[in-house]
């Protein structure tokens, strides 16, 4: 007989993650009761993946798990939060124990790894989809914003970009690829890695930064409107993998670079003054940053294409509502 729904809570979501002595009481009573530490602010953000519109319903339910939680952890890297609590509103068509022992192990690696504890949630039945809430801590006035940023600071981002959207294409039979490439964009699109190992840079340096879900031109236009500023963005310094690199000597097509979404790179902006001690930091922490433009005073977002002519935009990021 199928598990009924307070049999699945307690066999798949009652014990997920790291416990933490900030939990006074977690899943299974009508809340959860937590001790967010005194001198600290609360982060908090959410994010609903539904089946269709951000994932394939035959996605492998670990990498589902596992994705679901990321994107959540990714916009709490963005804004400097240490991770602490996340509740699960899970809507399932039916009880697929394999699946869902699948989705809670992907869902519980990460959460072990990010030293987050899940508290709590909602279960009901309709078409699949996944809304996450997640909790963190920033010091106190210390959350780092998307307007803090500041004509001459450099606009930088952590890590190669528009993989994901590239595995998108391959999963929809837009593009074929060798099979390093395959591997590179696949493991892009289905395991997006937070990048929480920013959280000290950011906190030291960072004058802004958003993280890449969108697509670049359209997220860092949105530091550009929060703080003012316009930017401006060279497209060969930004890291692109082997794959990217077949694909545009192949198509001469800059959209997944530069307006693909799923990426979960951090894209900051940093003082040109602090910039040789934010660089050293990274090293230490064995993180690479890659200045990729610059912040000026105007509006808009440039991108300097490698011919030196400028790159038009066609469609500047995914929007649910766009007419
Ligand atoms: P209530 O009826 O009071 O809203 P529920 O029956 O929805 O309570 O949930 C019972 C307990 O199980 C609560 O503590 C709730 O937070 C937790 N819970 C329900 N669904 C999930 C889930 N998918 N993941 C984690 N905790 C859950
Ligand atoms: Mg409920």
């Amino acid at each position: 007989m199928a598990l009924g729904e307070f049999d699945l809570i307690t066999a798949f979501f009652s014990d997920l993650g790291l416990q933490r002595p900030d939990v006074l009481l977690g899943v299974g009573d009508d809340c959860a009761l937590l001790r967010p530490p005194p001198d600290r602010d609360l982060a908090l953000s959410c994010d609903t993946l539904v089946n269709g519109v951000h994932f394939f319903s035959d996605v492998d339910p670990r990498s589902l798990g596992h994705k679901a939680l990321a994107v959540n952890l990714s916009d709490l890297a963005a804004m400097g939060a240490t991770p602490a609590w996340v509740s699960l509103q899970l809507t399932l068509p039916e009880v697929d124990e394999i699946w869902l022992a699948a989705f809670a192990r992907g869902f519980a690696e990460l959460a072990q790894s990010a030293q987050i504890r899940l508290v709590g949630g909602d279960t009901t039945r309709g078409p699949l989809s996944i809304g996450i809430q997640v909790q963190g801590f920033v010091p106190r006035d210390g959350g780092v914003r998307r307007s803090g940023a500041r004509a001459g600071d450099l606009l930088l981002v952590s890590g190669p970009l528009g993989d994901a959207a590239l595995g998108l294409k391959l999963c929809q039979q837009h593009w074929q690829a060798d099979q390093v490439s395959e591997a590179i964009v696949l493991r892009a699109l289905e395991w997006p890695k937070p990048r929480l190992d920013c959280l000290p840079l950011l906190r030291c340096f960072a004058t802004s930064c958003i993280d890449l879900s969108d697509g670049l031109v359209a997220d860092a236009g949105h530091i550009a409107r929060s703080s003012d500023v316009a930017v401006e963005i060279l497209v060969d310094q930004i890291p692109k993998s082997v794959a990217m690199k077949r694909y545009l000597a192949e198509t001469g097509d800059f959209n997944p670079l530069l307006a693909g979404g799923d990426d979960y790179e951090l894209c900051l902006t940093v003082s040109e003054q602090n910039w040789e001690e934010a660089r050293a930091m990274a090293e230490e922490l064995g993180i690479v940053l890659y200045p990729i433009g610059r912040v000026m005073a105007g509006e808009g977002i440039k991108c300097r294409l490698p011919n030196g002519q400028s790159w038009r935009v066609a469609s500047a990021g995914y929007e649910h509502f766009f007419r």
